[in-house]
Protein backbone atom coordinates (compact mmCIF):
# COMPACT_ATOMS: atom_id res chain seq x y z
CA UNK A 1 0.00 0.00 0.00
CA UNK A 2 3.47 2.54 -0.08
CA UNK A 3 4.71 3.93 -3.13
CA UNK A 4 7.99 2.92 -3.89
CA UNK A 5 8.76 4.86 -7.03
CA UNK A 6 7.44 6.32 -10.28
CA UNK A 7 7.64 6.15 -13.57
CA UNK A 8 7.19 8.74 -16.55
CA UNK A 9 7.27 8.05 -19.87
CA UNK A 10 7.89 11.19 -22.91
CA UNK A 11 7.10 10.34 -26.52
CA UNK A 12 8.56 11.90 -29.02
CA UNK A 13 6.26 13.82 -31.39
CA UNK A 14 7.56 13.44 -35.00
CA UNK A 15 7.57 16.75 -37.16
CA UNK A 16 4.60 15.19 -38.88
CA UNK A 17 2.60 14.91 -36.29
CA UNK A 18 3.56 17.93 -34.36
CA UNK A 19 2.07 19.60 -38.12
CA UNK A 20 -1.19 17.53 -38.01
CA UNK A 21 -1.53 18.49 -34.25
CA UNK A 22 -1.58 22.20 -35.56
CA UNK A 23 -3.40 21.61 -38.79
CA UNK A 24 -6.00 20.60 -36.37
CA UNK A 25 -5.99 23.37 -34.12
CA UNK A 26 -5.80 25.90 -37.09
CA UNK A 27 -9.34 23.64 -38.23
CA UNK A 28 -10.91 24.06 -34.52
CA UNK A 29 -9.91 27.85 -34.75
CA UNK A 30 -11.54 28.41 -38.38
CA UNK A 31 -14.74 26.51 -37.34
CA UNK A 32 -15.64 26.81 -33.78
CA UNK A 33 -16.93 29.57 -31.76
CA UNK A 34 -14.98 30.98 -29.05
CA UNK A 35 -17.22 32.29 -26.33
CA UNK A 36 -19.72 29.73 -27.18
CA UNK A 37 -17.88 26.88 -28.50
CA UNK A 38 -20.38 25.92 -30.72
CA UNK A 39 -18.97 25.21 -34.24
CA UNK A 40 -19.44 28.32 -36.02
CA UNK A 41 -21.60 29.47 -39.34
CA UNK A 42 -18.91 28.50 -41.25
CA UNK A 43 -19.24 25.15 -40.15
CA UNK A 44 -22.59 25.11 -40.03
CA UNK A 45 -22.75 26.28 -44.05
CA UNK A 46 -20.26 23.62 -45.10
CA UNK A 47 -22.44 20.87 -43.34
CA UNK A 48 -25.60 22.31 -44.68
CA UNK A 49 -24.27 21.98 -48.18
CA UNK A 50 -23.54 18.29 -47.80
CA UNK A 51 -26.44 17.16 -45.38
CA UNK A 52 -28.60 18.76 -48.92
CA UNK A 53 -26.27 16.90 -51.29
CA UNK A 54 -26.99 13.82 -49.11
CA UNK A 55 -30.86 14.58 -49.97
CA UNK A 56 -30.45 15.07 -52.94
CA UNK A 57 -28.50 11.69 -53.82
CA UNK A 58 -29.62 9.51 -51.23
CA UNK A 59 -33.10 10.91 -49.92
CA UNK A 60 -32.26 11.15 -46.60
CA UNK A 61 -34.22 13.86 -45.39
CA UNK A 62 -33.55 16.68 -42.26
CA UNK A 63 -35.43 19.25 -39.94
CA UNK A 64 -33.71 22.94 -39.72
CA UNK A 65 -34.06 25.34 -36.80
CA UNK A 66 -33.56 28.51 -36.42
CA UNK A 67 -33.56 29.61 -32.73
CA UNK A 68 -33.29 33.56 -31.59
CA UNK A 69 -33.28 34.23 -27.85
CA UNK A 70 -35.83 36.26 -27.40
CA UNK A 71 -35.52 40.22 -25.81
CA UNK A 72 -31.57 39.80 -25.84
CA UNK A 73 -30.64 43.25 -25.86
CA UNK A 74 -32.45 44.14 -22.48
CA UNK A 75 -30.17 40.98 -20.90
CA UNK A 76 -27.08 43.41 -22.43
CA UNK A 77 -28.79 46.87 -21.55
CA UNK A 78 -29.87 46.14 -17.83
CA UNK A 79 -26.82 43.63 -16.97
CA UNK A 80 -23.78 44.28 -18.99
CA UNK A 81 -22.14 42.91 -21.98
CA UNK A 82 -20.55 40.81 -19.75
CA UNK A 83 -23.33 39.36 -18.13
CA UNK A 84 -25.10 38.91 -21.45
CA UNK A 85 -21.94 36.59 -22.85
CA UNK A 86 -22.56 34.65 -20.13
CA UNK A 87 -26.07 33.61 -20.70
CA UNK A 88 -25.23 33.59 -24.64
CA UNK A 89 -22.48 30.59 -23.21
CA UNK A 90 -25.23 29.02 -20.86
CA UNK A 91 -28.03 28.41 -23.84
CA UNK A 92 -25.48 27.34 -26.09
CA UNK A 93 -24.37 24.85 -23.79
CA UNK A 94 -28.07 23.90 -22.85
CA UNK A 95 -28.77 23.22 -26.09
CA UNK A 96 -25.70 21.11 -27.04
CA UNK A 97 -26.75 19.34 -23.71
CA UNK A 98 -30.16 18.40 -25.15
CA UNK A 99 -29.23 17.75 -28.70
CA UNK A 100 -28.46 13.89 -29.65
CA UNK A 101 -24.34 13.16 -30.92
CA UNK A 102 -25.52 12.78 -34.76
CA UNK A 103 -27.39 16.59 -34.71
CA UNK A 104 -25.59 20.02 -35.25
CA UNK A 105 -26.36 23.19 -33.08
CA UNK A 106 -24.39 25.96 -34.10
CA UNK A 107 -23.71 29.69 -33.31
CA UNK A 108 -25.32 31.40 -36.50
CA UNK A 109 -23.82 34.84 -35.11
CA UNK A 110 -25.19 36.81 -32.09
CA UNK A 111 -27.79 35.91 -30.58
CA UNK A 112 -29.05 32.94 -33.30
CA UNK A 113 -28.34 29.29 -33.55
CA UNK A 114 -28.99 27.34 -35.73
CA UNK A 115 -29.61 23.04 -35.95
CA UNK A 116 -29.47 20.36 -38.31
CA UNK A 117 -31.65 16.96 -37.39
CA UNK A 118 -30.79 13.98 -39.58
CA UNK A 119 -33.94 12.10 -40.58
CA UNK A 120 -36.47 14.48 -38.73
CA UNK A 121 -39.72 14.48 -39.91
CA UNK A 122 -42.04 17.66 -39.13
CA UNK A 123 -43.64 16.08 -36.21
CA UNK A 124 -40.36 15.24 -34.69
CA UNK A 125 -38.59 18.33 -35.36
CA UNK A 126 -41.30 20.29 -33.63
CA UNK A 127 -40.91 17.86 -30.64
CA UNK A 128 -37.40 18.38 -30.43
CA UNK A 129 -38.22 21.71 -30.74
CA UNK A 130 -40.40 22.34 -27.93
CA UNK A 131 -38.20 20.44 -25.66
CA UNK A 132 -35.33 22.74 -26.46
CA UNK A 133 -37.62 25.58 -25.77
CA UNK A 134 -38.53 24.17 -22.31
CA UNK A 135 -35.52 23.39 -21.73
CA UNK A 136 -33.68 26.90 -22.03
CA UNK A 137 -36.77 28.38 -20.14
CA UNK A 138 -36.03 26.49 -16.99
CA UNK A 139 -32.32 26.40 -17.19
CA UNK A 140 -31.32 30.17 -15.47
CA UNK A 141 -27.60 31.02 -16.53
CA UNK A 142 -25.33 31.62 -12.84
CA UNK A 143 -23.93 35.23 -14.11
CA UNK A 144 -22.07 38.04 -11.77
CA UNK A 145 -25.66 39.59 -11.24
CA UNK A 146 -27.61 36.41 -9.95
CA UNK A 147 -29.65 34.10 -11.72
CA UNK A 148 -30.69 34.99 -15.16
CA UNK A 149 -33.39 33.24 -17.45
CA UNK A 150 -33.81 33.60 -20.39
CA UNK A 151 -36.34 32.16 -22.92
CA UNK A 152 -36.16 31.07 -27.29
CA UNK A 153 -38.32 31.87 -30.19
CA UNK A 154 -38.02 28.98 -33.33
CA UNK A 155 -38.52 28.21 -36.42
CA UNK A 156 -38.54 25.09 -37.56
CA UNK A 157 -38.73 23.43 -41.34
CA UNK A 158 -38.09 19.89 -43.01
CA UNK A 159 -35.46 19.98 -46.21
CA UNK A 160 -37.15 19.07 -49.87
CA UNK A 161 -34.13 18.11 -52.70
CA UNK A 162 -35.30 21.30 -54.36
CA UNK A 163 -33.99 23.23 -51.61
CA UNK A 164 -30.96 25.59 -51.59
CA UNK A 165 -29.22 26.18 -48.02
CA UNK A 166 -30.96 29.80 -48.94
CA UNK A 167 -34.35 28.80 -49.31
CA UNK A 168 -34.36 26.68 -46.46
CA UNK A 169 -32.80 28.93 -43.88
CA UNK A 170 -35.57 31.75 -45.57
CA UNK A 171 -38.37 29.28 -44.41
CA UNK A 172 -36.73 28.60 -41.15
CA UNK A 173 -36.14 32.27 -40.58
CA UNK A 174 -39.47 32.79 -41.49
CA UNK A 175 -41.70 30.86 -38.98
CA UNK A 176 -39.19 32.02 -36.24
CA UNK A 177 -40.36 35.35 -36.62
CA UNK A 178 -43.72 34.00 -36.28
CA UNK A 179 -43.08 32.81 -33.54
CA UNK A 180 -41.98 36.09 -32.21
CA UNK A 181 -44.92 37.46 -33.77
CA UNK A 182 -47.28 35.10 -31.64
CA UNK A 183 -45.45 36.03 -28.51
CA UNK A 184 -42.35 34.69 -28.44
CA UNK A 185 -41.18 31.69 -26.21
CA UNK A 186 -42.92 29.90 -28.72
CA UNK A 187 -41.95 27.28 -31.68
CA UNK A 188 -43.66 27.20 -35.36
CA UNK A 189 -42.85 24.28 -37.65
CA UNK A 190 -43.94 24.35 -41.30
P1 LIG B 1 -36.04 39.81 -30.18
O1 LIG B 1 -36.83 39.16 -29.08
O2 LIG B 1 -36.92 40.48 -31.18
O3 LIG B 1 -35.09 38.86 -30.84
O4 LIG B 1 -35.18 40.97 -29.50
P2 LIG B 1 -33.62 41.03 -29.24
O5 LIG B 1 -33.35 42.11 -28.27
O6 LIG B 1 -33.11 39.68 -28.88
O7 LIG B 1 -33.09 41.32 -30.70
P3 LIG B 1 -32.09 42.43 -31.26
O8 LIG B 1 -31.71 41.92 -32.62
O9 LIG B 1 -32.70 43.78 -31.15
O10 LIG B 1 -30.85 42.39 -30.31
C1 LIG B 1 -29.89 41.38 -30.34
C2 LIG B 1 -28.85 41.76 -29.34
O11 LIG B 1 -27.85 40.74 -29.23
C3 LIG B 1 -28.12 43.02 -29.69
C4 LIG B 1 -26.67 42.69 -29.54
O12 LIG B 1 -26.00 43.65 -28.79
C5 LIG B 1 -26.67 41.37 -28.80
N1 LIG B 1 -25.52 40.55 -29.10
C6 LIG B 1 -25.16 40.03 -30.29
N2 LIG B 1 -24.01 39.32 -30.17
C7 LIG B 1 -23.63 39.39 -28.87
C8 LIG B 1 -22.51 38.88 -28.12
O13 LIG B 1 -21.64 38.19 -28.62
N3 LIG B 1 -22.47 39.18 -26.79
C9 LIG B 1 -23.44 39.94 -26.19
N4 LIG B 1 -23.32 40.17 -24.90
N5 LIG B 1 -24.47 40.44 -26.87
C10 LIG B 1 -24.58 40.18 -28.19
MG1 LIG C 1 -31.68 38.10 -33.57
MG1 LIG D 1 -33.27 38.05 -30.29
Amino acid sequence: GRFTGAVEVFTEISTRQALSQQVEELKKLALIDPLTELPNRRHFEAQLHSQLEELRRSRVSFGLLFIDIDHFKQVNDLHGHGVGDQVLSTVAKTLLHAIRPFDLVARWGGEEFTGIFPHAQAEDLLGIADRLRILVANSPAETDTGPLTVTISIGGTVASPDDSPASLLKRADDLMYQSKANGRNRVAVG
